[in-house]
């Protein structure tokens, strides 16, 4: 048995499917997020604000989806009160990757196939395209299998997230516009550019990254990365990725021991959702951190003395 399925509860309610959106929604929201990033520094050319903008708003969603909807949604790689639970929620659904049960239960399906034919992003056995993007515009996948989820299942906030991220999300670019009409961004920076700089590029950017962990991060023939750990399934570590991923790139220490709060393992492997939550630990935000490492785990990986960064937690 995975790590991931011994820290979960024995579901004994059905939770069934909950459905958020038509499959066409989904398409058209990922066709406009791309063609408005492309589009955007064509109509807004590109300004130092704006630049700065994009770059804050990119760490937030890269953050929610890493740190939110990955370690914690999806691995319980934390514990937090149920009011920060709800507000991680809501920040992490500004990601534009559906609600944060969604996102969970198709991971954590994921980790439970890995590189079956039942994996939805395994490019083993369905190919790059699929695994990058096919797969999201599949109807199969498009509700959420709430029984794959009944630890979060069970909190009636968490699932209104769920259903209602698309208007959580337009609130926040709402927002995002109307700070900068009140000129909370410089007085050069209008309304739309700031739509197009702090919205619509950054989510873009996000999706695109997130996706190239399910591709690239499963690709072993790519040059590019390496594999700490003789894991059964494909995963690389990806350095230039884990970067523009805040950690999520280090895939193969992940599919190794998907529980830990920390991605990268060796002190060089920089992993920036894991200093972001020990901050987060160490201001009493969210609490017991996993992320001691198992020692077959730094056996393994040869990390003797690599570890870095002090463990404080589980
Ligand atoms: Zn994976
Ligand atoms: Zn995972």
């Amino acid at each position: 048995m995975s790590a991931l399925q011994d820290s979960l509860p024995h579901a004994r309610t059905r939770y069934g499917k909950q459905v958020t959106e038509s499959i066409q929604q989904t398409r058209v929201r990922y066709v406009v997020l791309c063609v408005a990033a492309i589009a955007t520094p064509f109509i807004y050319p590109p300004t130092w604000p704006l630049v700065l903008l994009a770059l804050a708003s990119y760490a937030i969603r890269m953050f929610g989806v890493e740190g939110i909807y990955h370690r914690y949604f999806s691995h319980r790689a934390f514990r937090c009160s149920r009011p920060v639970q709800f507000i991680l929620a809501v920040i992490a659904s500004q990601c534009g990757q559906h609600g944060p049960l969604w996102w969970a239960s198709v991971h954590r399906h994921h980790h439970q196939n890995v590189e079956r034919p039942d994996d939805p992003i395994s490019p083993r056995q369905h190919g790059l395209f699929h695994s990058h993007v096919g797969w999201v515009w599949c109807e199969r996948y498009k509700d959420t299998d709430l029984d794959r989820v009944p630890d979060f299942a069970r909190y009636p906030e968490i699932l209104w997230v769920n259903k209602h991220y698309t208007l959580l999300m337009l609130a926040g670019a709402a927002l995002i516009w109307g700070l900068a009409e009140t000129g909370a961004f410089g007085s050069s920076v209008t309304g739309g550019a700031a739509l197009m700089w702090g919205f619509f590029l950054p989510t873009a950017l996000g999706v695109q990254t997130v996706s190239l962990v399910n591709s690239v991060g499963h690709f072993r023939f790519l040059p590019g990365g390496y594999r700490r750990f003789d894991t059964d399934d494909d995963s690389v570590n990806r350095p230039l990725l884990a970067l523009f991923t805040f950690g999520g790139g280090w895939h193969n220490n992940h599919h190794r021991y998907g529980a830990s709060a920390r991605a990268g393992f060796a002190w060089y492997e920089i992993d920036i959702t894991y200093y972001i939550l020990r901050l987060l630990a160490a201001l009493g935000i969210i609490h017991d951190l996993r992320d001691r490492l198992p020692d077959d785990v730094i056996e393994e990986g040869r990390l003797g003395g690599m570890l870095g960064a002090r463990r404080i937690g589980r």
